[in-house]
């Protein structure tokens, strides 16, 4: 994102994330037309549910996985059509209230849900026998057309089901007058560097598919597949050539027997490069003769995958404050200092990176961190030391950058002042 963009962000506060709505427009209109029209894109909104809205516009569906991430997408004003409900723990009456079409939670705040009969979800995952025998029964006191089930295949842990399950159902479908079994599920992980576990992955699907088809008889139109595709975050990674590993993809879904409609969940790929983090430096020391530089925000606000963080160094540019604003200089560095940069949690494992050079780096200047629209707004161990949540702004061209969250603080959430966050909500809706 432009460092202007940033600048001007760092005005309402810092630490802060900034969401390039239209960047993740255009990454979504740009995968489909490496991959092809024909393949669907869900966004699997627990990546960023700052992006809710956009994917609503641009993608074919959204994978929303709790009650909280349905709420937003009603406040969004999602389609039910284009929500697939999804989840390791379906919680049963907020299964009941969305099969019967009942505007559910989150009406406090901004927009109600929709209408009492308006219709549910378009399709549902099911994980396991008793999410069937849930949404069974639902679909059967709704009374209205049979649901689109996705039966989740298992990667051999606790999602989904095997397939010796997953064949016992289909065989039993008449048990399920009210599900109708449309299709099947399958995400084993996010960042797979490998081309060859994906390939690997569609072809035991592709096998599946054939004995549903053959044994079984029945039709399964559609695949739902999280390719869980890399994005390199650090120094010293080999860069990924992104269109040719979406048309050698293309390639392996083309090498399929399968010939239904393929729907990919992806999350990671489409977010991460379209969020930056600004925080700022509040102190500089040397200490035995290692320089550190503090930052206001640090490892609650800045997650990424698999990465004991500090190993390696992360996408990050150095915005220098324009004029000095009179901070003091505690600590004047040398050229292409080797910082360690450390943020605000009282634990020695707040450290952000390691040895990062940088020239002239003062007290006041803003570090942004890159890449950072994916998971570290969900993922962040935001209530350590009671830190305050960053603001989180979105940027689009046309209306520039808006502020969609302020600062928040978390003390009242870990005394139980709540009354706080009520008087805050009273605030927002007068
Ligand atoms: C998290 C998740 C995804 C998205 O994974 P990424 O690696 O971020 O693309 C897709 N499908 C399911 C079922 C998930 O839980």
């Amino acid at each position: 994102m432009d460092i202007q963009i940033l600048r001007q962000a760092a005005g309402w506060g810092t630490p802060a994330y900034v969401f390039d709505l239209d960047a993740f427009a255009l990454r979504i209109r740009h995968m489909k037309e490496i991959l092809g029209q024909d393949i669907k894109i869900i966004y699997a909104m627990k990546a960023n549910p700052f992006f809710t809205r956009t994917a609503a516009q641009e993608a074919d569906g959204l994978e929303v996985c709790s009650p909280g991430e349905y709420a937003i997408c009603q406040r969004a004003g999602v389609p039910p059509e284009k929500i697939v409900l999804s989840g390791v723990n379906k919680e049963a009456a907020h299964i009941r209230e969305v099969v019967g079409g009942v505007g559910s939670c989150g009406a406090a705040v901004g927009n109600p849900g929709p209408a009492a009969g308006s219709p549910g979800p378009d399709t549902y995952t099911a994980e396991s026998l008793s999410q069937l025998a849930l949404l069974e029964s639902c679909a059967a006191q709704a009374q209205g057309s049979p649901l689109r089930v996705l039966l989740r295949l298992t990667s051999g842990n606790q999602f989904g089901m095997d397939e010796e399950t997953i064949l016992s159902v289909i065989q039993r479908r008449n048990a399920y007058p009210h599900l109708h079994f449309t299709g099947l599920q399958y995400y084993s992980g996010t960042q797979k560097k490998q081309s060859g576990k994906i390939h690997k992955e569609l072809e035991r699907l592709d096998a599946l598919l054939a004995r549903i088809r053959d044994e079984l008889q029945h039709e399964i139109r559609e695949l739902e597949y999280g390719p869980g595709f890399h994005i390199p975050y650090f120094e010293g990674e080999s860069p990924v050539d992104e269109d040719a590993m979406l048309a050698n993809f293309r390639a392996a879904l083309d090498a399929m027997a399968f010939k239904g409609s393929i729907s990919l969940e992806a999350g990671r790929f489409l977010a991460a490069p379209c969020g930056s983090y600004v925080t700022r430096v509040v102190d500089t020391k040397q200490n035995q003769g290692q320089d550190y530089c503090i930052v206001d925000g640090g490892i609650n606000h800045v997650n990424y995958y698999g990465q004991a963080m500090a190993m390696k160094i992360p996408a990050i540019r150095h915005l220098p404050q324009s004029i000095s604003q009179g901070m003091p200089a505690d600590h004047i560095p040398g050229e292409n200092t080797q910082w360690t940069v450390c943020g605000s949690l009282c634990t020695s494992g707040d450290m952000l990176v390691k040895n990062l050079p940088l020239s002239g780096l003062r007290t006041g200047d803003m570090l942004v961190f890159d890449r950072i629209g994916a998971y570290a707004v969900t993922e962040g161990i935001y209530l350590f030391l009671s830190r305050g949540l960053p603001a989180v702004l979105t940027y689009e061209r046309e209306t520039g950058l808006k502020l969609v969250r302020g600062a928040l603080p978390t003390s009242p959430i870990n005394d139980g002042s709540i009354q706080y966050f009520e008087d805050y909500i009273k605030k927002e809706n007068s």
